[in-house]
């Protein structure tokens, strides 16, 4: 079996072995334990069901503070059955969207690039063994044809690129991907097609491989836990495979701050336990990475349990409603309140059209197969959803240009913005100007120069038409702020940026 770097070869079994470090596990736990502790998330959700409105009335005062929320006042959140009470949840979560994040969307795509994998998930369509599955591992070739396609012809600035853990996708395999993607420059139309920003959806890993992403110029690395729960966890996750130890997934974000990735995303995918539980699990892995490292998690991803194939689905108990998983991001909304918060495709139009003042990042013009968006830009007749590839079956599959028509139409301006990590405001230092408000100035600029871009770029004339107008009514709002929010000098700086940008100049921004 070749290894991802091509240079050597191991056998699958000696890989797996040779993956999960425990001394890179015992240093995080606490008397040997690690920061869940399921008996105690239990009781405090039990005890704090059935709160009076007057103290959620509190919780919700004490959220536009913008600070991680306490346990008992998250258990109390998730405990609101009343639909007037999780109405006034709602509108808080769209408030505190609005001041921390305006009304930006960001968009991305996510690009697979290998189906093999050495874990047998029980929900996961690419788990081992699964024989419905065509495996494959693209080549560095076909992962920059993906991208091209991503860049060029949909006009995608932001990728999460997702692996199976497998020796064949090891940490050099997935360095050089990113290293390919970065390297695309496509002259297109009267601008470039580029990614700019590479985040990463892969399995946990060790510390030296993690710094392998990082001189990679990693954007934000993904790893959800799945379940919080210990026993759900070992449920799902069969003992004897690298997924199934949970200490060594619970603690991948702390091994990545320690090899200098201080952008990190948790989630859960919902539906394995308790929707209650999972929220208050991401709470307490936010608040770990906080303690420790003085900064959470960059942004939070719910996914919910979709079919796959040739996946037996009838185990599960815990499956979320369309009521409670509308609420539950609200309730995440307000909990980790500085943390973007993703929703994608997996949902469809109508869950993500009703979420959309809340949330700040959805996926568009998304092809899960591997090798897919290659294949659907050369065939026209190409099926978008093709089972015996794909990790799971999408809800929403419209074109980027019909996602951004719709999200502005609804007065949502997509930021193509990846300014914040390419000019070093991430971590610590991008968490504070969350907090208090003030990144948001800057992302306000950048969204409008960004957008100006894609839709000099990239938009069908329907879309630039209704883009236009929106970028209108943004540069109208920034004007009223001056000289509150911006000053005169740095209005006038991004009034010759803007208009630079009509005249072709590219990537300009705060
Ligand atoms: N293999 C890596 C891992 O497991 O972390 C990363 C890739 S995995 C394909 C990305 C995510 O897909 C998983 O973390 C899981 O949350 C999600 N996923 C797996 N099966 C799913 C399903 N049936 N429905 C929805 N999401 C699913
Ligand atoms: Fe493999 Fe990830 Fe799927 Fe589990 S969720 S089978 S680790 S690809």
């Amino acid at each position: 079996m070749k290894d991802g770097t091509g240079t050597g070869t191991v056998s699958v079994k000696d890989w797996v072995k040779a993956q999960i470090k425990q001394d890179e596990i015992t240093p995080y736990l606490e008397n040997g334990r690690d920061f869940i502790d399921d008996e105690k998330i239990e009781t405090s959700i039990r005890e704090n069901a059935g709160a009076e409105a007057e103290r959620i009335r509190a919780i919700i005062r004490k959220a536009y503070d913008i600070k991680l929320m306490d346990d008992a006042d998250v258990a109390a959140l998730v405990g609101v059955t009343d639909p007037g009470l999780r109405n006034e949840v709602f509108e808080a979560a769209k408030e505190i969207k609005k001041k921390v994040y305006d009304s930006r969307i960001v968009t991305f795509a996510p690009l697979y690039c290998g189906s093999k994998c050495v874990n047998s998930c029980r929900y996961c369509g690419f788990r081992s063994g699964n024989e419905a599955i065509t495996r494959r591992v693209l080549t560095m070739d076909e992962i920059e044809s993906e991208a091209r396609v991503l860049a060029s012809r949909i006009g995608h600035k932001r990728l999460v690129v997702v692996y199976g853990e497998h020796p064949e996708t090891d940490a050099d395999y997935i360095a050089e991907s990113m290293r390919r993607i970065y390297s695309i420059k496509d002259r297109v139309r009267n601008g470039v097609g580029e990614i700019r920003r590479v985040n990463v959806n892969a399995a946990p890993m060790s510390i030296a491989d993690l710094k392998k992403l990082h001189e990679a110029g990693i954007g934000t690395y993904q790893v959800f836990q799945e379940t919080y729960h210990h026993d759900t966890y070992r449920k799902v996750h069969p003992e004897k495979t690298l997924k199934g130890n949970f200490q060594w997934r619970l603690y991948a974000l702390h091994r990545a701050m320690d090899a200098g990735i201080d952008d990190v995303a948790v989630g859960a995918l919902f539906g394995l336990s308790d929707w209650k539980f999972e929220v208050m699990g991401l709470v307490a892995h936010a608040r770990d990475l906080e303690k420790r490292f003085g900064l959470g998690p960059h942004t939070v991803s719910v996914p919910r349990l979709e079919p796959a194939a040739d996946t037996d689905f009838s185990w599960v108990e815990n499956r979320v409603s369309d009521d409670d998983f509308h609420y539950l991001v609200a309730v995440l909304r307000l909990a980790i309140p500085y943390a973007g918060l993703i929703v994608t495709n997996r949902e469809s139009p109508e869950m993500i059209r009703s979420l959309m003042d809340i949330i700040t990042q959805r996926d568009a013009d998304t092809r899960v197969g591997i090798g897919s968006y290659t294949d659907a830009f050369s065939d026209e007749n190409s099926d978008m959803q093709e089972e015996e590839r794909q990790q799971f079956i999408l809800g929403d599959t419209r074109s980027l240009d019909a996602i951004i028509r719709e999200l502005a139409e609804h007065g949502h301006i997509v930021s193509f913005c990846t300014a914040g990590y390419r000019c070093g405001r991430t971590g610590k230092k991008i968490m504070t100007l969350l907090e208090s408000g003030r990144e948001g100035c800057f992302c306000k600029l950048n969204a409008v120069l960004t957008f100006q871009e894609w839709l000099e770029d990239f938009a069908s004339p329907e879309t630039k038409k209704i883009g236009d107008e929106m970028i209108r009514t943004e540069i109208d709002e920034i004007k009223a702020r001056v000289p509150a929010d911006f000053s005169q000098a740095v209005f006038d700086h991004f009034t010759a940026a803007y208009e630079k940008i009509k005249a072709g100049e590219r990537d300009l921004y705060f």
